[in-house]
């Protein structure tokens, strides 16, 4: 294997991003109470500039539409500042001969709860989500043939992932947005969705637009905006915020919310992943593939500097520890029933125990693991075979975990060092953390939500199921973009809102701003982040105790009714985001404990990244040397794979019904002659449409 030059790896770490200065112009402005509002308008609004909101923004544009992209912070989020390092797709060379779509679209949607159109639109739209970004420029790795290299990863039998490094994500980012500016569309950079905007008069309602935090423009204190729109796409990421524990970039609010403040419909919310990775307090990271592949040594220590190798408490020989240490590289999200059997996910058990006990986690890359007490020493000769024939193929059978990380993978190690922490001298501390959100918007086929004119894509829409393979939410956000401006790029988009279809709502939202400062007797910001986030990863979390969930539901739904009745107070006018975030979010953590308190009660068991855990509970953990009952695990229903939970806030509570997953017809029956005029005519955009 030849050695990449620093300059290569610094390409791949280090991505500049292109400059953006066509910005929106308001196209008036209004009086309401004294405030000057600019008032945008356009056919178009995609909230957020993530690779899903790019991708959405630049296919709209080339089909002809009018389209802005409004954004909190231009290359924030996920896609731009996180992990996200690699994509699921169809390629020839999956398996060393190509992929089937039905089979890709059933490994999408195997964890059950996922509508399977969607899987099967996911899986063949990953095709043109792929080939759009490799003719952008996105430096995907091919073989001689022109195969693109793929190698195995979480929920993934075949091998269907690829990756340009630990940066992926922000290199779709990079190369969209590069295309955004070569179309010349039209941004607001600095800009959040706070309210979204409906038009009640309507035939039945509709969105019109979005009310906006814009901090580029000063007509008035609070930076308060107005953008009208026919259409709007949410492309807003996960609410990143919602959990203490979580390996999201800083600031994730996302825009879920506010969506379900105004009555949108939401689903899936049970549904998210966690696992291991470094904390938000430092580097928010995942530690999966090669990090744990290499084999480092994982051990805690405690205030007094006492080092505890933890995992040898849980299993029973040094081989069976490592090669599970090992499997997180491609098992990395935790899985409830892998921490059954000696499994990979009971990795994640120990680390939640040992923080437990107040014990900081570490990743030693200069030592080699620690054997189990009475059992032999590690060694590269006793590996479990999937892990032997791993590292020989890879020809990383190198001494020292470093050594085998460098071999594989030394953009990991450069990364790290961007950021302040020298793997090659250093242990890494890290935890189990909230690291996606599953559900979300509720959406049709065609990534339109239950509000007309509303679309959401990417990690916003509640397109996956219980699990999802590692790669499927970039792959989800491609898919979802070109959809939704596909579908949008057909909409009749001649009527175009006023703002006297929402002066009331905006009046309302003025009011509310102005209270803000002299509200003594308002809520603290700090405090309700700090009772939400602690209640998420405490009660809510990836173990959650059964018989805590209806108390902290009910806290949830207190502080949510105390917060929309007292209010925030924000002395300062630059900070009021700050209220509708926390009220939105507010919302959101009493969503996910309702539909986890509504699964319960159904009988629902532990399933994907959650465990649900209780005296009654069917399967209990076994470790070597340490009493797992404590965490006995209620088992899945099959039955509860075959629908969504959908939730409705619908101003004052919430109501809940489970709704059957769509199927869809076979793929079989359709032909060229028989189907084209549905194309034609745009038959095919109504989502209640089905081949015959
Ligand atoms: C550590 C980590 C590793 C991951 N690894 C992978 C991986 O390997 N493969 C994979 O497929 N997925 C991975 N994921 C998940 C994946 O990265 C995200 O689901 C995906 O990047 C989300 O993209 P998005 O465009 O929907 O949102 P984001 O990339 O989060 O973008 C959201 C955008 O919206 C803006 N925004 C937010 N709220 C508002 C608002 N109210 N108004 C206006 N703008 C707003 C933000 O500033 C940002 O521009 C990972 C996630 C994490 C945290």
């Amino acid at each position: 294997m030849p050695q990449v030059p620093q300059e290569i790896l610094d390409a791949l770490t280090r991505v500049d991003m292109p400059t953006v200065s066509n910005i929106h112009e308001a196209s008036e402005t209004i009086d309401v109470d004294g405030l000057k509002i600019p008032v945008h308008s356009c056919e178009c609004l995609v909230l957020g500039s993530g690779a899903a909101g790019l991708r959405a923004a630049v296919e709209a544009k080339r089909a002809g539409v009018d389209v802005v992209v409004a954004s909190m912070s231009l290359y924030g989020g996920t896609s731009a500042c996180s992990g996200s390092d690699k994509q699921t797709l169809h390629t020839a060379g999956t398996s060393n001969n190509g992929d089937n779509f039905k089979k890709l679209a059933h490994d999408i949607g195997s964890g059950g709860c996922m509508d399977q159109d969607t899987a099967y639109i996911e899986a063949i739209g990953s095709l043109g989500a792929f080939a759009g970004l490799q003719y952008l420029g996105l430096p995907l790795p091919q073989d001689r043939f022109g195969a693109v290299l793929r190698y195995q990863t979480d929920h993934d039998e075949v091998g269907r992932a690829t990756s340009c490094g630990p940066r992926t994500s922000r290199l779709m980012v990079k190369v969209l947005a590069e295309e955004a500016v070569r179309l010349n569309i039209p941004f607001l950079r600095k800009c959040e969705g706070i309210e979204i905007l409906k038009d009640k008069s309507a035939d039945g309602e509709r969105i019109a637009g979005v009310l906006l935090i814009d901090r580029e423009q000063e007509a008035n204190e609070y930076g308060l905006s107005i953008m009208l729109a026919t259409c709007v796409v949410l492309a807003t990421g996960g609410p990143g915020e919602l959990y203490r524990d979580s390996v999201y970039p800083k600031h994730c609010y996302g825009s879920l919310g506010m969506a379900v403040e105004a009555g949108v419909e939401v689903c899936n919310l049970t549904e998210s992943q966690f696992g291991i990775g470094t904390r938000r307090t430092e580097f928010p990271w995942n530690l999966s593939g090669t990090y744990v592949q290499v084999l480092p040594y994982i051990y805690s220590t405690d205030d007094e500097g006492n080092e505890y190798n933890f995992l040898a408490d849980y299993y029973r020989t040094t081989q069976e520890l490592v090669s599970n240490v090992f499997r997180k590289g491609y098992q990395w999200p935790f899985h409830a029933t892998r921490m059954a059997d000696y499994n990979s996910s009971l990795v994640d058990l120990a680390i939640f125990i040992e923080s437990q006990k107040g014990r900081t986690v570490l990743m030693d890359f200069n030592r080699n693991p620690l054997a189990v007490p009475d059992d032999q020493e590690f060694s590269l000769d006793r590996l479990d075979d999937d892990v032997a024939t791993y590292l020989k193929n890879n020809e990383a059978l190198q001494e020292l975990p470093i050594q085998r990380l460098d071999r594989m993978n030394p953009l990991a190690i450069e990364l790290y060092k961007m950021h302040g922490h020298d793997l090659r001298t250093d242990p890494l501390p890290f935890n189990v953390s909230n690291q996606h959100m599953n559900g979300g918007i509720a959406v049709d086929s065609w990534n339109h939500s239950s509000l007309n004119g509303c679309y959401a894509v990417g990690e916003v829409a509640g397109t996956h199921g219980v699990t999802r393979p590692g790669g499927a939410a970039l792959n989800a956000g491609q898919v979802g973009g070109m959809r939704c401006a596909q579908h949008i790029a057909q909409v009749d988009r001649s009527n175009a809102p006023t703002i006297s279809a929402v002066e009331a709502q905006i009046k309302h939202a003025v009011t509310y701003v102005k209270q803000l400062a002299d509200n003594a007797e308002g809520h603290d910001v700090a405090a309700v982040r700090d009772e939400i986030q602690a209640r998420m990863s405490d009660k809510a979390g990836f173990i959650c105790m059964i018989d805590d969930v209806p108390d902290a539901l009910a806290a949830a739904q207190q502080l949510r009714s105390a917060v929309l009745e007292k209010s925030f107070s924000i002395n300062k006018s630059n900070r009021v985001a700050d209220a509708f975030r926390w009220r939105h979010l507010s919302l959101v953590s009493e969503a996910v404990l309702m539909a986890m308190d509504h699964y319960i009660k159904q009988g629902g068991g532990s399933r994907g990244a959650r465990a649900y855990c209780s005296a009654n509970g069917t399967v209990a953990p076994q470790a070597r040397s340490c009493d797992l009952s404590a965490y006995s695990y209620v088992e899945e229903k099959d039955e509860h794979k075959s629908h969504k939970l959908v939730l409705q806030f619908d101003g004052d509570s919430f109501s809940i019904n489970e709704a059957a997953i769509r199927d869809h017809e076979d793929p079989a029956i359709i032909f060229f002659e028989k189907n084209w005029s549905h194309y034609l005519t745009g038959g095919i955009y109504n989502d209640d449409f089905k081949h015959q």
